[in-house]
């Protein structure tokens, strides 16, 4: 069991001690899943995560990703022995490919297969794969084994939901919503869409970002991993489940952040 808020940790490394106690506020909130890769600051952020989560490590469901020129048999074992040594801990929860890269799929599969059975993580994923990509590594790994596909979703960005969220839920593979605010593009009062989401907040008493993360997760694959290095975010973040849209009032969003039409591949950040 994931809950579906979970903390994002891109550029944390610019904020290292704000960023460091709020993914542990955040974990006093129950936002237990934490998502990091070997790329963010060359591994500095993995190292801050594993400061962050020293002494809680069964806590929390721990992500990380293998950067797709590692991705070959043996190099993703020694990507994934790279991270678990700079989050101090001997397993992940979850490692994921962090997009196609030009290994064999085949070869990236039979690698996390490996480290599942040495004990390394206890599951696997992709990012950023499109409805083709994720169809081809289920084929390879057998249905049920892909854990997640983590791709770009906000508001704004609605791409996915043309076939690529839609192939996620056919597969029972869990969709993780990367970059759920836009990262720093979120619509603001001056735009009919920041000031439809200040309408919907009053209405609920919450948050613009809440009602953001609310709409997000309107459908049961989702998952979201918002990034937030100030304790005020996470809180804020914390408590985005305590309520529900309306029907209506997902539709007025849907309306005024419209999906656009269907393009090649996913959109990525
Ligand atoms: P994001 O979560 O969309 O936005 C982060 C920004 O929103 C930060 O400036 C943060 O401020 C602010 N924020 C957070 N909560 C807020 C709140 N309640 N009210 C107001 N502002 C708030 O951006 P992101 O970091 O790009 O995406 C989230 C995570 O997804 C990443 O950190 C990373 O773990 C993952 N990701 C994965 C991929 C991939 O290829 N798989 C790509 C990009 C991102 P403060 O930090 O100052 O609190």
């Amino acid at each position: 069991m994931v809950p579906a808020i979970g903390q994002g940790t891109w550029h944390m490394e610019n904020d290292r001690a704000n960023s460091v106690r709020a993914l542990q506020h955040g974990l006093d909130r129950g936002l237990r899943h934490i998502d990091t890769a070997e790329m963010y600051g060359d591994g500095a952020v993995e190292r801050l995560v594993g400061e962050a989560i020293a002494g809680r490590r069964g806590e929390v469901f721990l992500v990380s990703k293998v950067l797709p020129h590692n991705a070959s048999r043996k190099g993703t074992v020694r990507a994934c022995e790279g991270s678990l040594q700079r989050l101090g801990t001997d397993y992940l929860d979850c490692y994921l490919l962090h997009w196609p890269g030009s290994h064999p799929l085949g070869e990236t599969i039979e690698a996390f297969e490996f480290l599942v059975d040495s004990g390394k993580i206890r599951s696997y994923g992709v990012s950023n794969f499109d409805e083709h990509e994720l169809a081809a590594a289920v084929a390879l790994a057998g249905e049920g084994r892909i854990a997640c596909n983590q791709l770009l979703y906000h508001l704004q960005e609605r791409a996915i939901e043309h076939a690529a969220l839609p192939c996620c839920g056919d597969h029972g593979v869990a969709m993780v919503a990367y970059s759920p605010f836009g990262s720093g593009e979120f619509p603001d009062v001056s735009q009919p869409g920041g000031r439809l989401l200040a309408e919907i907040a009053a209405n609920h008493g919450a948050s613009t970002r809440q009602v953001a993360l609310s709409f997000l997760l309107r459908q049961p694959e989702v998952l979201v991993i918002p990034k937030a290095s100030r304790i005020e975010h996470v809180d804020d973040n914390a408590e985005a489940c305590t309520f529900s849209l309306s029907t209506e009032e997902a539709a007025q969003l849907e309306a005024v952040f419209p999906m656009g039409p269907r393009r090649g591949g996913v959109p990525v950040l």
